[in-house]
């Protein structure tokens, strides 16, 4: 082996003496508004000169050299791509039926392949709602999250950019509740069952050998009614930061919240019954809330469809009510959101187009719409240690770029499915 790594090095040092490298293409965008969102704020005028994946300058007064490319965004709003922090780009529950149900469907009637191909169809759909990547957080078979990423990342395949966690790591029967015990087997092929806190390392090394970017875990089991104990969760923050990746944790009520943070986790997705007194703590450690909460029309298309014989109008009234009190207190307590859909649910319409509900939930609660667009581009970047690349646009961050018509501060609801023009990574996906 070792000689074929010194040819191979040698062959590399000798390249520039008889090639020549080709530049990289070079673009210039022209944005009639740009939003900063390191500031949080809007600027009128700016224009962004794109060089192959990275955005090379952005300013008022750039010169654009004779005969340069030039892309006129100038009667739009152009926006860093938007961040999903909370995917399952493998695993589509239908609108009628539930997880446990669907859940086991996935992994014995739909299959690894069918289940990858219908997922390469509904990233191209994220893609083109201007979400231009997404962290994809289990519900994936067993690294069938690592395959789609390769498939994006080679070309092969049209999504965003994918940072994935495997497997979650959950406590006996996973999400899969209502499973007879003779085939308790079936959670294990679609989470990594945690038995102990030694079995707890083995997870966390087994995920990141095999292509995790970050660990995903259950800290309770809604809607099954296991969770890891705090000693398993510890172990598995332990062992992943020691390999520089980060925890983020499933937890619905206030115990499995706290727990969570107790353990030292990175990261809280859902959060819907965190008490006061966990959100402050969060807010001190500076762990970060993703609230994968449901806008108005997608809860009342969700009871329509269930046959709810309740009072929809009341119901829906309590849940939104409780999402939103939950929402304010967590900025009123100084934590940070992060924008994450958890758009598992087929709304038949573009999955992409329905993920980006979840904003126009954040609106609903009283978030300003600079506020929201902060928590779905450089607070999520931020949370990835990546904000010098990504939910940015300035010198040095790759050219994930999207353009939105409309007045995104005045009407964010409708212009934020308005989206007009997509580039990831310096290339066009969307737009003329
Ligand atoms: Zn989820």
């Amino acid at each position: 082996m070792k000689f074929f790594y010194t040819l191979l090095s040698m062959l590399f040092l000798s390249i520039p003496q008889f090639m020549v490298a080709q530049a990289p293409k070079e673009v210039f965008i022209k944005a009639g508004k740009l939003f900063d969102s390191a500031k949080g704020v809007l600027v009128s005028n700016q224009v962004i000169q794109v060089k192959g994946n990275v955005i090379e300058n952005v300013g008022s007064n750039l010169t654009i050299p004779q005969g340069a490319e030039v892309i006129d965004l100038s009667a739009y709003t152009v926006l860093p791509g938007l961040i999903d922090a909370h995917v399952h780009l493998l695993y589509l529950e239908s609108l009628k039926s539930d997880l446990s149900t669907e859940g086991i469907k996935a992994v014995v009637m739909e299959g690894d392949a069918l289940r990858a191909l219908r997922a390469s169809a509904r990233a191209k759909t994220f893609l083109e709602a201007g979400i231009t990547t997404v962290k994809d957080l289990g519900n994936s078979g067993q690294f069938l999250d690592v395959a789609l990423k390769r498939a994006i990342n080679e070309g092969a395949v049209v999504g965003p950019r994918m940072f994935v966690s495997g497997p979650i790591l959950s406590s006996e029967g996973g999400q899969f509740p209502g499973v007879l015990h003779k085939h308790k087997h079936l959670a294990s092929e679609e989470y990594r069952i945690i038995k102990g806190k030694e079995d707890a390392i083995n997870a966390v090394r087994e995920n990141i050998t095999y292509g995790a970017d970050i660990i995903k875990i259950c800290s309770n089991n809604t809607p099954n009614n296991t969770s890891l104990t705090i000693d398993e969760m510890k172990a598995i923050v332990n062992m992943a930061h020691r390999y520089g990746k980060k925890v983020t944790a499933h937890a619905t009520d206030n115990e499995a919240v706290w727990e969570a943070v107790m353990a030292g986790v990175d990261g809280i997705e859902h959060g819907y019954e965190v008490a006061d007194s966990t959100l402050k703590l969060m807010a001190s450690k500076g762990i970060p809330l993703v609230p994968t909460d449901a806008s108005k029309k997608i809860m009342a298309k969700y009871l329509e469809a269930q046959d709810f014989q309740g009072n929809k109008e009341e119901t829906i009234k309590g849940i939104l009510a409780d999402q939103h009190d939950r929402l304010s207190r967590a900025i009123q307590h100084g934590v940070t959101i992060v924008a994450g859909s958890d758009m598992y649910i087929n709304m038949e319409e573009p999955q992409g187009n329905a993920a980006k509900s979840v904003l126009v939930s954040y609106h609903e609660a009283g978030m300003k719409p600079l506020e929201i667009l902060k928590a779905a581009t450089i607070n999520s970047a931020k949370f990835m240690g990546l904000e010098n690349r990504l939910g940015v646009l300035k010198k040095g961050a790759w050219a994930d770029i999207i353009a939105v018509k409309g007045d995104v501060e005045a009407n964010f609801p409708e212009t934020i499915f308005n989206v007009v023009f997509v580039m990831k990574n310096g290339k066009k996906y969307v737009g003329e």
